[in-house]
């Protein structure tokens, strides 16, 4: 008999089996809300200015293609360092920090939590209830038992801070802390500056291992503010974990570029940090892709098109907030009671809308709209041209 004759069918992630239902779906009017992908009013994922020069410079130069370094090359991981620490940070002047490219973010979580897996293999995982669908796999894959903390509050739309600060507050000593650094996926719903502050001082007085997760910088407020997570645990002296993605930012999900950063307590301790990550990185994919990365870093060191990137990012993040306040209001002028202002506070991609599961198959199979099963949707999906018809759809399905 065959060798795979044992094999069980996996499951179908939720959110690809979505968009396969998506595409398989004739209806011109359909809308794919479920998909965290950011869309210009066109209904495009768009090729930012910057990207494009950048890319246009490195097709002319024709360069050779020989193996990069094992943790991505320098100007790469100093231009990530950068834009997470600030150019200033005084942890990259005293060499407290190491960094390396990584397979998206994703790449960067996986070489994470393998290398964390060796350094702490009796460690737990923790991560928020609700979170992105991988953390748990991804966490699992590498080993670790996961399990959830309290996060969000669907009474308030909010962040149940209470009851997550007092989970972490009962946590073991080494406990793997996944955090959101900005722009929660799934909620859309964020700690505040000083809740932040609190989340750093209860990792210290625990012993906790953050792992923040910054996979949307510059899609709430901008560069440093959606930093402050990583600026506030910067400040703290403690060791921290950042995965971060250029997939959003820089409109390259397909490109797979990221990085994994870890904040040691010295040089010298970055060196021997270095060595270890690359060990996991060498029996994985053994070093990263060039072009990518190539782009992202010309982007980063040149000023002109540095500038361009912060302006076509700038008006990523205003569209997104325009399509928030848009819906709210066009939801309201259907005459719809339900109060529906907490979307427009919500920050990054995503909104747990609060739609139970029936109604989103409603959307679904009534009018052509697709979102996840919970009620998140993906503002970013949203354009002048769909936005009507969607909050329509959703004040038919709630009144
Ligand atoms: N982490 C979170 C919270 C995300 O939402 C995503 C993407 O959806 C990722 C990580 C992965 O990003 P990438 O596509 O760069 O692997």
């Amino acid at each position: 008999s065959s060798i795979f004759a044992a094999v069980e069918l996996a499951p179908r992630d939720p959110i690809l089996g979505l968009n396969e239902a998506f595409n398989a779906d004739t209806r011109p009017f359909k809308v794919n809300l479920g998909v965290g992908v950011y869309s210009d009013d066109n209904g495009k994922i768009p090729l930012l200015a910057a990207v494009k020069a950048a890319e246009k410079a490195r097709v002319d130069a024709m360069l050779p293609r020989g193996y990069q370094p094992i943790e991505g090359p320098a100007a790469y991981d100093s231009a990530v360092q950068n834009l997470l620490f600030g150019a200033d940070s005084e942890l990259i002047s005293a060499g407290r920090v190491v960094t390396a490219q990584a397979l998206g973010g994703t790449g960067a979580l996986k070489i994470g939590a393998d290398f964390l897996k060796r350094l702490n293999p009796e460690s737990k995982v923790y991560i928020s209830n609700p979170s992105w669908e991988n953390h748990r796999a991804l966490f699992e894959s590498a080993g670790f038992e996961v399990e959830n903390y309290p996060y969000y509050d669907a009474a308030t739309r909010g962040v149940d801070f209470a009851g997550m600060k007092s989970f972490l507050q009962s946590l073991a000593a080494g406990s793997v802390i996944v955090l959101h650094a900005c722009c929660h996926n799934p909620t859309g719903a964020d700690l505040s500056d000083a809740q932040w502050a609190e989340v750093v001082e209860v990792c210290r007085a625990q012993g906790l291992v953050p792992f923040l997760d910054m996979a949307y910088q510059g899609f709430a407020d901008g560069i440093d503010a959606d930093a402050v997570a990583v600026r506030l645990f910067s400040a703290s002296g403690l060791q921290f974990f950042v995965s971060s993605s250029f997939s959003k930012s820089f409109s390259l999900y397909g490109e797979r570029v990221g990085a994994l950063s870890i904040v040691t307590a010295s040089k010298e301790e970055t060196g021997r940090v270095l060595s270890q990550l690359k060990r996991v990185i060498r029996t994985n994919y053994s070093n990263p892709p060039i072009h990518g990365a190539a782009m992202v870093a010309a982007v980063l060191s040149s000023p002109e098109l540095r500038q361009q990137w912060e302006d076509e990012l700038a008006g990523m993040r205003d569209r997104i907030r325009a399509m928030r306040t848009g819906l709210v209001d066009a939801i309201k002028a259907q005459g719809v009671e339900q109060d529906f202002s907490f979307v427009a506070q919500q920050r990054g991609m995503f909104s747990y809308t609060g739609l139970t599961a029936a109604q989103v198959e409603v959307l679904r199979s009534e009018f052509g709209i697709y979102a996840v099963s919970t009620g998140r949707i993906c503002l970013a999906a949203l354009n002048s041209k769909n936005l009507p018809y969607v909050a329509e759809a959703i004040a038919k399905v709630v009144k």
